[in-house]
């Protein structure tokens, strides 16, 4: 059943966009099919994640759910991307991102930015920079905190390359403060500094690996996310 909120109860609306390597189980699960209780719909999760089988962690959530299934859920969304992922697929997709932020119309937006998709993390699967440009994990952080006029709370998440971790969390508060850091910026002297080597500057470029990610499956997940982005456009204008 699909319900407005109540007025007496209207609340912010929250979207939850989890940019970690892995699918974000436990708060999809959480909300899932929230939308359908008094309060309407008020929290959107979107998890952009790897998944394949045998890929922590298994949720029947975490691929493409047909739009068309009676108990799908609008508001509780998953875009898998293949292995080798680039700034270049990131910058592809990001519009269906955008898209639905622009249906859902979120007042706080909470931004986990689990960083192991990064390129130099010990999961080897994405091909992810942190600031080499659109596509790039920083260009993403800093359209989200930057441009789409939200409040905005940043969490962290993932991240196994310890000194990549810290360059990347770094450089995202420095985007958030509005004072973005040169990617060339030196690493000061401090007790890990040799862990910093060869660069001892804060990039993570990207690496070699190829992007799996192909056109068609690309052009699939526009076409994908502009279907659903109508029914969260169609749901909201009930209730607004
Ligand atoms: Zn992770």
């Amino acid at each position: 059943m699909h319900r407005c909120p109540d007025s007496s109860v209207r609340r912010p609306r929250v979207m939850y966009l989890d940019l970690d390597l892995h699918f974000s189980d436990a708060v999809s699960e959480a909300f899932l099919d929230s939308s359908a209780t008094a309060l309407g719909p008020q929290i959107l999760t979107l998890s952009i994640h790897h998944s394949t089988p045998g890929f922590f962690p298994h949720s029947y959530l975490a691929t493409l759910r047909d739009p068309s299934a009676d108990r799908f859920d609008p508001f509780t969304l998953s875009m898998p991307l293949d292995r080798g992922a680039t700034d270049a697929t990131f910058a592809r997709i990001w519009p269906s991102v955008e898209r639905v932020k622009e249906a859902f119309r979120p007042e706080v937006l909470i931004v986990q930015c689990g960083v192991d998709g990064l390129a130099g993390d010990s999961h080897a699967i994405w091909n992810w920079s942190l600031n080499d440009g659109e596509g790039s994990l920083g260009w993403c952080v800093d359209r989200i905190c930057n441009q789409w006029g939200c409040t905005v709370l940043m969490l962290g998440g993932g991240g196994y390359n310890h000194p990549n971790a810290a360059r990347a969390w770094t450089y995202l508060t420095s985007i958030a403060l509005r004072r973005p850091l040169a990617r060339d910026a030196d690493i000061p002297d401090h007790a890990a500094f040799p862990l910093y080597a060869p660069s001892f500057t804060l990039d993570v470029p990207a690496g070699n690996a190829p992007d799996q990610n192909g056109d068609a499956y690309l052009d699939e997940i526009t076409t994908y996310f502009h279907e659903v982005a109508r029914m969260i456009e169609e749901r909201m204008s009930t209730c607004t």
